[in-house]
């Protein structure tokens, strides 16, 4: 079998208090903390209880169709998220691991964008950040807060078990 990395619910509790910790020591509060869905979910809400932020959206995005399998590209899968909510906000991004960091740009080059669209005011300008629990040493993007490093495929918690089908 190859080598994984396995993250544990308590373990996971534990990397979500201390990328928490991470974020509120650079002293940086977000406005607003957006998920990339699904993998970014969990993490977005449990950082978001531990540093009392309440305004959370997501951005559906998928990638992998299985463990190593990739699409061409990373696809933004509707609900689509208002990104003109994010006007004058400081935004955390949040997802469960930066691997090709594919999804992780795609976001945060929407938001940049995003961004020229606007006429640059301060009201209006949008400062996005990104927190990952894991990055990959192939990552094409450097996250603002990583909480550890891998080069192993990582089961987390919350996808490792069978589905529970009908
Ligand atoms: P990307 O390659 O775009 O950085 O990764 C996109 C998504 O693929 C991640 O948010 C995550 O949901 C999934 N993914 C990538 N690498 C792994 C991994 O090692 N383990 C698991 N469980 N999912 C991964």
């Amino acid at each position: 079998a190859p080598d994984r990395e396995v993250l544990t619910w308590e373990g996971f509790g534990d990397a979500s208090r201390e990328l928490t910790q991470q974020i509120v020591d650079s002293g940086w509060i977000p406005d607003l903390i957006v998920a990339i869905a699904r993998g970014g979910l969990i993490p977005a809400g449990a950082i978001a209880y531990a540093m009392d932020v309440k305004a959370i959206g997501t951005m559906n995005v998928e990638f992998y169709s299985g463990i190593g399998e990739t699409l061409e590209e990373p696809q933004l899968l509707p609900p689509l998220m208002d990104v003109s909510a994010m006007d004058g906000k400081r935004v955390l991004v949040v997802d469960d691991v930066a691997d090709s960091g594919k999804t992780l740009k795609m976001v945060m080059d929407l938001i940049d964008e995003h961004g020229l669209t606007l006429d640059g005011s301060a009201a209006v300008r949008v400062e996005a950040r990104s927190a990952v629990i894991y990055k990959k040493p192939v990552s094409i993007i450097e996250p603002d807060y990583v909480w550890a490093y891998t080069d192993k495929w990582i089961n987390f918690p919350w996808s490792t078990l069978p589905v529970i089908k009908p």
